[in-house]
């Protein structure tokens, strides 16, 4: 069921766009199903838990934290995350760095822009944006990466509000002036929107109940 989940997702987005298997909430023996079908990218948003499911599951997973991060919790998944998404703050992409360079690494990190007009949601405006990445702080730090961008659209029923949410962050990660960061990394998308986001550009879905089933919180 899940490997057939995982089967249609891929052959929908194609070979050129990457899919995180969004596993938050659901236990170790299905993420397993998913990781016998081939699926390597898991997608969580609670520190402790991606913690918990790294130790017990195979070690050539990429795991990725795809949920909001706070500061003091970043000691926890520095040694062994592989790509942090929702990076929205100096501060954040500091204590990255640091931990970092603790464990000798270097973190890739995508900043989450502020695309939808939902309250609930975080990110980054443009302003916001370009002052981090012209800033003389970002430029110093050494163990971290910026390697693109990450947004959500408004939870909505309206395929052209989401279609021009995800249009600006594509323009955005367009953006001439940032032809030097090597931003390679476009990830929007999740199970409601992927194929509007691969339209628009994505490179990166981030897809869970679609693969998993609905979550019970
Ligand atoms: C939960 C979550 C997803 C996946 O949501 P689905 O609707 O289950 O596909 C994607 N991105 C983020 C940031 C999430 O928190």
């Amino acid at each position: 069921m899940i490997g057939a989940n995982i089967e249609k997702i891929k052959q929908q987005i194609g070979q050129n766009v990457q899919l995180v298997a969004v596993s938050k909430t659901k236990p170790v023996e299905l993420l397993m199903e998913a990781y016998n079908a081939g699926q390597r990218i898991f997608g969580e948003n609670k520190v402790q838990e991606m913690v918990a499911k790294h130790e017990q599951m195979p070690n050539d997973i990429e795991w990725h934290m795809i949920g909001h991060l706070q500061s003091n919790k970043v000691k926890y998944i520095a040694p062994f995350v592989s790509l942090i998404h929702a990076v929205d703050s100096l501060k954040l992409l500091e204590t990255i760095n640091k931990e970092a360079l603790k464990n000798n690494r270097i973190i890739n990190c995508l900043l989450q822009i502020y695309i939808a007009d939902e309250e609930t949601k975080f990110g980054l405006d443009e302003t916001e944006l370009n002052t981090l990445i012209e800033s003389e702080t970002y430029k110093q730090m050494q163990n971290i990466k910026i390697v693109g961008l990450m947004g959500m659209a408004t939870n909505t029923d309206d395929e052209n509000k989401i279609r021009n949410e995800f249009k600006k962050l594509r323009s955005l990660f367009g953006n001439s002036r940032f032809t030097n960061y090597d931003l390679r990394i476009l990830s929007m998308g999740m199970s409601s929107d992927y194929k509007i986001a691969v339209e628009e550009g994505s490179t990166m879905v981030r897809v869970g109940s679609l693969i998993f089933g609905d979550r019970n919180y």
